[in-house]
């Protein structure tokens, strides 16, 4: 099971068994399995937690009463009781041989369990004295040796060791997984290294055996960061060959289609005269309300340029809130309409979705096409909504349209690439606001587009998002697609005042500025808080919430309720209310949250704020500040956490989405960036994006270049390597020869 030169792939350790261990038998197994481990690839990809450098930690002798320390002891005596009032109490004697130190445990009786008589552990917390001797209370524990831990030499182990994650749950100590881990990488031998010498040697990186007995098992401190680099590239760089391998795909065996649309409609002025001859893109270009900002004409070209290439387009257009991404997303709908195709508009909800029909129904309006099928051979553009709340006969006709051609542009939740839907020809894709969608749904959507279509070709492909997607976190989660910034409001907006009311005094300001707002004829809106566990139970308090406001601050004005729970029809009468001024407040929850679009809304009140996360947040403001107004968004309440806080200060220091989307990318680090959406094995384990983005940098060049020279043919390391991070149908479509 060795390479020709006797070094080993990771593919190979993959194939092997943790069972097969010496140690390992059907309990450990079992407990292995259940930290997700089950091959001695997982194995030695669990990286540690952390380390405790043996000739460093604290003599018992030595503590500090009032200050941290981590101390290494034996445990010399277990008591588990219950308090006076009835809470568990845990009490541990622990000894280095010499002094003792009492350790208190409240309410966690399975503590007993855990550190019996024996055990060697590194409590760690603050000291505290009791009686002239140490304490600590609910410390961190670290098991390092169990009672039943003994068949490994503890003469073989180093100053250094490592401090594996979540044994304790699974009831094996770090002593055992370092047991594991050691003799996986001593009987795995060398390992093959698919990196080339002449990068690692530019790149000033360990080679891979170096770099994970580095991390497993260091001789001294300083072996770990330059072990963790290596591992942290891997990890970046094994991502990058895979988007780069996938767009060289894409650009073999996709079949797109040239849509036809000229630079020269792009520039036309509003109020220009038109015929039903010149294309859609201009008709509707020229009757627009207003010229586009040069963002939005600079961004109409690069999609004009894919549109009009053969090869389908990938592409991310980044905007934020209010910086006009529809008319971009319309123009290129109807560019497809142009070439006698038709267009689909994928939105994240479907009250979104049915705003967007209504909106691009009045945008559209007076637009017709060419259908021979018609008396006159013309007939209005068709704009055709399709959620799963759209049923019955309606839906029937729908579909029956959509693959007929009687529907041109289509809009509806992402459904609209799955089952029943087929198209008569479809030319453009465009999502919108979706950055929680990963490079895999998003080559399914394109995969779907293509078999769902009677022309049988890839339909171009735009999404769009009004989250800022910090630089290092769209490397990674749109490394596959070209990238397009709106980076310009339209002329005249005006900034949005925001506060953050934490007294009375400041909540009764926020109420009044609604008032005031209101009757000046302007409208406003109130979020209610965030109910995490049920929207039937955020419904409930939002319609609570109505009453109250309606009732006490805001008697006298119009107040609309608008929840997840309502049914389509209802949400679009009170929308359509709210628009047209009839209603002045609406109380939501955040089903409002992205793309509603009511330039006379200059309010907006967000109760509980601290509840939202700051990309919520930032989309949450912007439904205001889209008209030439000045407006205002008060931010209500005191977050309990550090965290909150941090984010509504972030709010209330700036309108920049990226800026914010930087701060949010510090609080909550990559993994909610990534999500589960990217596939267990090629998640980042080490990699932070902020930490990282240097190695980031190197990895994706390096990437790029290997797989342009000749896909990866010289390389079947990396691409044996690689097999091992995708599933098989991605692997037969990736490395297909
Ligand atoms: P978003 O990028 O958030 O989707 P929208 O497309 O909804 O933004 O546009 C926000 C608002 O700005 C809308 O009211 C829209 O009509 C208006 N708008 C878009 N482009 C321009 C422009 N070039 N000049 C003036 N207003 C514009
Ligand atoms: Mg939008």
């Amino acid at each position: 099971m060795t390479d020709a030169t006797g070094e080993r792939r990771l593919r190979q350790l993959a194939a092997i068994e943790v069972a097969k261990l010496r140690h390992v038998g059907v309990k450990r197994t079992e407990a292995l399995a259940g930290l997700g481990i089950t091959s001695v690839f997982d194995l030695i990809t669990l990286y540690p937690r952390r380390y405790i450098d043996r000739t460093r930690r604290a003599e018992l002798s030595d503590l500090a009463i009032g200050e941290e320390a981590a101390v290494f002891a034996t445990v010399e005596s277990v008591k588990a009781r219950r308090t006076q009032n009835g809470k568990s109490l845990v009490e541990v004697v622990a000894t280095d041989g010499e002094r003792f130190l009492r350790v208190s445990f409240f309410n966690q009786p399975w503590r007993a369990n855990q550190l019996s008589q024996g055990v060697q552990a590194v409590f760690f917390a603050k000291v505290t004295e009791y009686r002239g001797q140490a304490q600590m209370a609910n410390p961190v524990v670290d098991v390092i040796v169990g009672v039943d831990g003994e068949e490994r030499d503890p003469s073989k182990v180093g100053v250094i060791v490592p401090i594996y994650p979540a044994s304790g749950k699974a009831g094996l100590t770090s002593w055992e997984m370092g047991g594991f881990v050691d003799e996986s990488l001593r009987r795995a031998g060398p390992l093959l290294d698919p990196l080339p010498a002449s990068i690692r040697s530019e790149l000033g990186l360990l080679d891979r055996t170096s770099a994970l007995r580095g991390i497993h098992l260091p001789t001294a401190m300083d072996d770990v960061p330059p072990a963790k680099q290596r591992l942290i590239f891997d990890e970046f760089f094994r991502l990058q060959l895979l988007l780069a391998l996938r767009r060289r795909r894409q650009a073999e065996v996709e079949a797109g289609v040239s849509h036809p649309v000229s630079d020269d409609d792009l520039d036309v002025a509003p109020g220009t005269a038109t015929t039903e001859h010149d294309s859609l893109v201009r008709q509707f270009l020229a009757g627009h309300r207003f010229a586009l900002t040069g963002a939005q004409r600079r961004v109409l070209g690069e999609i004009a340029a894919d549109l009009r290439s053969p090869r389908p387009m990938h592409r991310l257009l980044q905007g934020d809130v209010g910086s006009g991404k529809t008319v971009v997303a319309l123009s290129a709908l109807l560019a497809a309409i142009d070439g006698g195709r038709q267009g689909a508009l994928m939105a994240p909800t479907e009250v979104l979705a049915e705003q967007h029909v209504a909106s691009l129904r009045r945008d559209l309006e007076g637009l017709y096409v060419h259908d021979d099928g018609v008396l006159g051979g013309r007939r209005p553009l068709r704009v055709q909504l399709l959620t799963g709340r759209v049923k019955g006969k309606e839906r029937a006709a729908g579909l029956e349209a959509l693959a007929s051609g009687g529907v041109d542009i289509v809009v509806g939740t992402h459904a609209l690439l799955t089952d029943d839907v087929c198209y008569h020809a479809l030319g453009v894709v465009v999502i919108d606001e979706q950055h929680r969608f990963g490079v895999e749904q998003r080559a399914q959507l394109r995969d779907k587009g293509r078999q769902h279509s009677a022309e049988g070709r890839d339909p171009d492909l735009l999404v769009m998002t009004a989250t800022p997607i910090p630089r290092t976190a769209a490397m990674v989660v749109f490394g596959d697609l070209d990238r397009s910034v709106l980076d310009e409001l339209p002329k005249g907006r005006k900034p949005i005042t925001t506060t953050w009311s934490r007294s009375v005094t400041e909540v009764r300001d926020a109420w009044q500025r609604v008032r005031d707002e209101v009757a000046m004829g302007r409208r406003a809106y109130v979020i209610c808080p965030l109910v995490e566990e049920s929207e039937r139970i955020e419904a409930t308090s939002a319609v609570a919430e109505r009453t109250r406001l309606a009732t006490n601050e805001l008697a006298g004005l119009a107040v609309g309720l608008l929840h997840g729970q309502m049914k389509s029809a209802e949400k679009d009468a009170v929308m359509e209310e709210f628009r047209r001024g009839d209603l002045q407040v609406l109380v939501a929850t955040v089903v409002i949250e992205v793309g509603v679009d009511v330039p006379e809304a200059t309010v907006i009140v967000i109760e509980d704020a601290w509840r939202f996360g700051l990309a919520q947040l930032h989309q949450l403001r912007g439904r205001v500040g889209r008209g030439q107004d000045a407006s205002y968004c008060y931010l209500l309440g005191d977050p309990p956490s550090d965290d909150g806080a941090t984010r509504l200060g972030a709010m209330v220091d700036s309108q920049d989405g990226f800026a914010l989307a930087e701060v949010d990318l510090d609080l909550r680090g990559e993994g909610t960036l990534l999500g589960a959406r990217q596939r267990g094995r090629s998640d980042l384990r080490l990699a932070n994006l902020r930490r990282d983005e240097a190695l980031l940098v190197d990895a994706r060049r390096v990437a790029l270049s290997l797989v342009a020279a000749d896909g990866l043919e010289s390389h079947p390391e990396l691409v044996d390597e690689l097999k091992l991070f995708v599933d098989e149908e991605e692997a037969a479509y990736l490395f297909k020869s």
